[in-house]
């Protein structure tokens, strides 16, 4: 084979690399090709050294290191907790006060006016509303100390 043919540095890794799955131009070469077979030999001790290296380790404890750099976790904030009480009690006062206030006329609304019982709507979406308000009010404070 001529100079021009020698196989590239990849193929005579891959060769030193990789000796059962080589083609067999590529063993013949190196084989018979000095130089190539420089190149082989040498790439073989490299990757012996390489190999021969023992795997890296830390003279330290790498948890507790990092972990005494975390700071201490807050513990997990219960919103839900704290908005539930005052959803129920808007709820409970959203229907207490319109009973409380048209008693007299409880009957008449169960019994066919329309925008009586509307009324007992609008209260129950307002407090559906302000619990939103809050939700995403709490949320956003939330990210705001996140971010700090
Ligand atoms: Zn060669």
């Amino acid at each position: 084979m001529k100079q021009a043919q020698h196989p590239d540095d990849a193929s005579i890794q891959e060769y030193v690399t990789n000796k059962n799955g080589y083609n067999s131009r590529l063993a013949v070469h190196i084989q018979q090709c000095a130089i190539c077979r420089e190149k082989a030999a040498a790439y073989q001790l490299i990757i012996s050294a390489i190999q021969e290296q023992p795997a890296h380790t830390f003279d330290f404890n790498v948890q507790e290191l990092v972990m005494s750099q975390l700071p201490p976790s807050a513990p997990p904030v219960t919103t839900k907790k704290f908005l539930l009480l005052p959803v129920l009690l808007g709820a409970a006062v959203a229907l207490i006060i319109p009973v409380y206030f048209f008693h007299t006329s409880l009957q008449q609304s169960l019994t066919g006016d329309v925008y009586l019982s509307l009324y007992f709507l609008i209260p129950v979406a307002l407090a559906i509303l302000a619990l939103h308000i809050l939700e995403t009010y709490k949320k956003h404070q939330k990210q705001l100390t996140n971010i700090q």
